[in-house]
């Protein structure tokens, strides 16, 4: 199993990418054509001067070498004449958001933490930091991708819920994380693997499998995450199925269908208790549309068949919501709605009250969900040594309070008074 390969080797934290000459350093000003979709990227070619008549083609030129490639250099577009080249040269770059770090845990699960370009949302000038996750398995790999840097909701049990700045991740930001991603683990077509043996052998595919597991919740950023799932299942390009492209939410009802319609990606839902007085407690989006609700809605989704059936993530706490009524209960809710329960191992983090239930507990609770009728796989905990598990992530960049903020304002508002 690659999760054995190196159980003893200590976790490395290796140096970010080196910037290389029109490669990964943003190039000052230039907006990156990274991560758009098809329209975004006929957009620039006609405000750089394409006829309409060519942007049909030029646009799948740049969308092969792009995403199929993995080129970083303009010049690198053999096809693509040297006066076009020149133009997008000008006005354009290839960058990637920045790897600031890279840890790699000692099962070869493998954490980033990507700093955005600069976006007006930004507080401070202080540039967005989030974290993408690279879970490596026997069968599959597996890329956990943030939505939002931070996250507005206050999961009780969750790290990235106690992160105070939030915005939204663009689309493009989004789709950059599989780019980077790819970058790292030399999965493009005649790319270099990294040699530690952790990461599948060139030939597979290192990322099989998309899940929006990172920080934010993707409902909050519903736009941008179709068209990220847009870009990613492009079969021309990252080639990612959408049946493995899973998009998971704390349960924000009213936008449920608008993403079963819209990104036919697959649905986990994170349910994690089944009474509202104990939901309300760990997910406060609870008080807002509370377990009926958020089941109706699950019975309602777009596309759900036994085929394609919604994931319930139930995170186990001990003495909190794992008694053996828990679990009953549990199956007797989801009766009637094509589900898989994945229970998952609490993963502890600085200053959390909570802890994990035992191994026994937790797997009499799967036991239970499982003579149910239920695949219950228990989620192994991966990259715990690294932080880099689900509930886990939480990058540095803080928000300023508005309060905070209008003291900034008014601190250099008085120093500029000062040198006057
Ligand atoms: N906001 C979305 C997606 C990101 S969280 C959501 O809540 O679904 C991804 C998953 O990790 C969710 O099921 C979340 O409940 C779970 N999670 C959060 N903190 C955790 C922790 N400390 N241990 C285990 N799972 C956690
Ligand atoms: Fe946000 Fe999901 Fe964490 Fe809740 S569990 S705070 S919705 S990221």
């Amino acid at each position: 199993m690659l999760s054995s390969l190196s159980s003893t080797a200590e976790p490395r934290i290796a140096p970010p990418s080196t910037p290389t000459e029109g490669g990964f350093s943003p190039v000052q000003g230039l907006p990156s054509l990274v991560g758009l979709t098809r329209s975004g990227l006929a957009a620039h070619l006609v405000a750089s001067g394409v006829s309409e008549r060519e942007v049909r083609m030029r646009g799948a030129q740049l969308w092969h070498w792009i995403y199929h490639r993995g080129i970083t250099r303009f010049d690198e577009m053999t096809n693509v004449g040297k006066a076009l080249r020149e133009r997008l040269v000008a006005t354009a770059s290839l960058a990637r958001p920045e790897v600031v770090t890279e840890q790699v845990s000692r099962d070869g699960t493998r954490k980033w933490v990507l700093r955005m370009p600069s976006h007006p949302q930004d507080h401070g000038g202080r540039a967005a930091e989030i974290e993408c996750v690279y879970i490596p398995e026997a069968d599959r790999g597996t890329l956990c991708v943030s939505s939002q840097v931070g996250c507005t909701l206050t999961c009780s049990f969750c790290h990235t819920g106690t992160q105070r700045l939030v915005r939204n991740l663009t689309a493009a930001e989004i789709a950059a994380q599989v780019v980077v991603a790819r970058d790292r683990l030399g999965d493009w077509p005649g790319g270099i693997r990294p040699t530690d043996g952790l990461v599948p052998e060139a030939g597979d595919r290192a990322i099989t499998n998309v899940v929006f597991m990172g920080m934010g919740e993707p409902l909050y950023n519903l736009d941008n995450v179709v068209d990220a799932v847009e870009v990613m299942a492009d079969g021309e390009g990252l080639t990612l199925s959408r049946r493995r492209i899973t998009v998971s939410t704390s349960g924000v009802v009213p936008e449920l269908p608008g993403l079963g319609e819209r990104a036919g990606a697959m649905l986990a839902v994170s349910l994690h208790a089944v009474r509202d007085d104990l939901r309300n407690e760990l997910v406060p989006l609870n008080r807002r549309y509370p377990i009926a609700a958020l089941l109706q809605a699950c019975r309602d989704y777009p596309g759900v068949s036994n085929a394609r059936r919604i994931t319930f993530e139930y995170v186990m706490l001990k003495g909190v919501n794992d008694s053996d009524s828990d679990a009953r209960e549990l199956v007797r809710l989801l009766r009637g709605i094509p589900a898989k329960i994945n229970l998952i191992p609490f993963n502890p983090w600085p200053g959390t009250a909570y802890e994990c239930s035992p191994w026994e507990r937790i797997e009499r609770f799967s036991d239970i969900v499982f003579r149910a009728g239920y695949a219950s796989p228990v989620r192994t905990p991966r990259g715990r040594d690294i932080l880099a598990a689900c509930g886990q992530l939480k990058s540095e960049t803080e928000k300023l309070s508005a309060r905070a903020r209008m003291m900034a304002a008014e601190a250099s508002a008085l120093e500029g008074a000062c040198r006057t």
